[in-house]
C-alpha cells in the first residue's frame, strides 16, 4: 500500500489501486478516468478536496457505484486517516483491493452498511 497516496476526490483507494504504478493519485491528473470524471470536476468547482468534505447526499458519476461510495461515507464518519489505518490492517490480514482488473474483495457488496462495516472490522 502506498499510504501517501490516499484516498482519491470519490472515494477510490489511490493507495491501494494496481494502476498506481503509473499514477499518483487523482489529483495527479494522470488517473485515466481524469476528463470525463464528474466528481473530480464538481469538487474541485465547489473547492474541496474529497466528496466525503461534501455537505450534499450525492449519488453522482463515480459515487453511483458502492465501493467508491462506502468509502465516502467511511472517511465522511470516522476519518481519512481510520480509513486509511482500516485498510493498511485489512491488507495485512490479505484483503484485496484489485484482485482481477479493477475488482477486488470491497466489490464483493450489494449494501453500503455492510460493506462500511466490512472495512471496520475487516470481517464479514
Ligand atoms: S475516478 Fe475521478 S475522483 Fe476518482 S480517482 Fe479518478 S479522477 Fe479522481
Ligand atoms: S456534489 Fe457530489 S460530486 Fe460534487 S463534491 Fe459533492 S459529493 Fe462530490
Amino acid at each position: 500500500m502506498k499510504r501517501e497516496l490516499g484516498i482519491a476526490r470519490c472515494g477510490l483507494a489511490c493507495c491501494l489501486c494496481s494502476e498506481n504504478v503509473a499514477c499518483a493519485g487523482c489529483d495527479s491528473g494522470q488517473c485515466p478516468d481524469t476528463d470525463r470524471c464528474e466528481n473530480r470536476k464538481c469538487s474541485l468547482a465547489k473547492s474541496l478536496a474529497h466528496c466525503y468534505e461534501c455537505p450534499e447526499p450525492c449519488r453522482n458519476g463515480i459515487l453511483s457505484k458502492i465501493k467508491p461510495y462506502a468509502f465516502t461515507e467511511f472517511a465522511r464518519r470516522y476519518g481519512e486517516e481510520h480509513l486509511l489505518d482500516c485498510l493498511a490492517r485489512n491488507e495485512q490480514n490479505g484483503v484485496v483491493y484489485h484482485r482481477e482488473g479493477l475488482n477486488g474483495d470491497y466489490d464483493d457488496f450489494n449494501d453500503v452498511e455492510e460493506l462500511i462495516e466490512y472495512i471496520r472490522t475487516g470481517k464479514r
